[in-house]
């Protein structure tokens, strides 16, 4: 059989996943971005204070799935990294770990809970009943009660996503879990959890270097490309695509404003701190504080606040999908899912095109599941790895 040729529009994690199975497979592929870099919203440079910042906001990664843990540890050693959050809370002065947690629920009001059933009795005492959410706010009110409700989430979540809490989707702050005890880990359901240790830029450039993979940067995506490929895996904006003819869907951006302070510089004890109240920025990252990220020591170091808004005030930089209460941009994008069945030589992938706000580990699954899909469809093989082509992990954690 001829090889195939393919073209891949996105060098993000979606689209590497998707070049590397088919390059295996003995697909002839190429990749183009219209950034000047790959790697996608997962890109990391070592900036002028030899801080290594990722320039589209703190991406830590993290999974239970063994498959995906396989499949990505192939290309990087991973340094470990559990990744905590503090909220600073201005009406106590201090940091209190988020999720909200016994720490959480005693620094806010005063209390010395000391046992999970203490913290999960007094959180039902001052919970509203809600047996059926309608949107974010009766979701929390039902969990955490009003008061932690409008102190932790309320200005966060309206800044953060620029409606009410009334509007948004109870989806929306599910994400999220309430502990009664003391674990303050963001992600501690997870035993894969760390940073590539060369960062992702590396990680991604790895995934990309196969002979039978090229790639461009710099390069928009132009419809009459598809013309000169048997095949188009596009990872744009599906409503871009389209031109728009059903309408945007709706994305939140984030401006990043680094600035320089002394390396011993500290804003609680935790790489990220949430800023709790309506003013401007949502978080502050500190690089310094990840494993690694200090690649040359000096007397500065990089931290950058981040201030949300709406992609069209950001050059349509898209980062996550609006989810509203009445489900109107799922809805439209389950038009724009109509239009694209009628193309036949593009599939739509990742996070934009399939509209889904997804995690790294959750873009590799999906990439891998429809990569293979694909090629099952031709009968071309995928290629198995052993476990010995991955490469070390330093600790998992459990
Ligand atoms: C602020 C923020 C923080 C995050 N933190 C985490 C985290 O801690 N952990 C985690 O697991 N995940 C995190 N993520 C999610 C992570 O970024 C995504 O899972 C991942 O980037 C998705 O990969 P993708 O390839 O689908 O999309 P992208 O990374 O967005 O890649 C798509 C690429 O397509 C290119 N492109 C778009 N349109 C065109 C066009 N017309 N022509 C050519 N190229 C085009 C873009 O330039 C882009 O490079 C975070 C995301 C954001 C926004």
């Amino acid at each position: 059989m001829k090889a195939k040729a393919i073209l891949v529009v996105g060098a993000g994690f979606a689209g590497a996943v998707y070049a590397r199975e088919l390059a295996e497979a003995g697909c002839h592929v190429e990749v183009i971005d219209r950034r000047a870099h790959i790697a996608g919203n997962a890109f990391d440079e070592v900036d002028a204070t030899g801080i290594r910042r990722h320039a589209y906001g703190p991406h830590l990664f993290h999974t239970n799935s063994e498959r995906v843990w396989a499949w990505v540890a192939r290309f990087a050693t991973f340094v470990p990294y559990q990744h905590r959050v503090s909220a600073w809370v201005p009406t106590i002065g201090r940091g209190v770990p988020l999720p909200v947690n016994r720490t959480t629920v005693n620094a806010v009001f005063g209390q010395s809970l000391s046992t999970p059933e203490d913290v999960g009795a007094f959180l039902a005492r001052v919970a509203v009943p809600h047996p059926a959410p309608r949107n974010a706010a009766e979701y929390l009110n039902a969990r955490i009660g009003v008061e932690l409700t409008d102190l932790l989430f309320r200005p966060y979540s309206e800044k953060m996503w620029g409606m009410k809490l009334e509007q948004m989707a109870a989806s929306v702050v599910q994400r999220v879990p309430i502990r009664d005890d003391d674990e303050d880990r963001y992600f501690p359901g997870d035993r894969y959890q760390g940073l590539p240790s060369d960062g992702y830029t590396e990680l991604v450039r790895r995934m990309l270097d196969h002979p039978g993979i090229r790639v461009a940067t710099g390069i928009a995506f132009a419809r009459e490309m598809v013309r000169d490929y048997d095949f188009c895996f596009n990872s744009m904006a599906i409503d871009e695509y389209f031109g728009y003819a059903l309408g945007a869907l709706p994305y939140r951006s984030i401006r990043f404003h680094h600035r320089q302070e002394p390396i011993s510089y500290r804003l609680g004890g935790t790489m990220q701190v949430n800023f709790t109240d309506d003013s401007r920025y949502t978080r502050q990252d500190d690089w310094s504080l990840l494993p690694g990220h200090v690649v040359r020591p000096g007397d500065v170091k990089t931290v950058t606040r981040e201030e949300p808004c709406a992609d069209t005030d950001n050059h349509m930089e898209r980062y996550y999908p609006v989810k509203t209460s009445d489900g109107a941009p799922d809805a439209l994008y389950r038009q724009y899912q109509d239009l694209a069945r009628e193309e036949a030589k593009i599939q739509f992938i990742g996070r934009c095109g399939t509209y889904r706000y997804l995690d790294m580990d959750q873009v590799i699954n999906q990439s891998l599941q429809g990569v293979r899909a694909w090629l099952a469809r031709f009968g071309m093989a995928v290629v198995e790895h052993s476990p010995e082509d991955q490469r070390s992990f330093e600790g998992i954690t459990t």
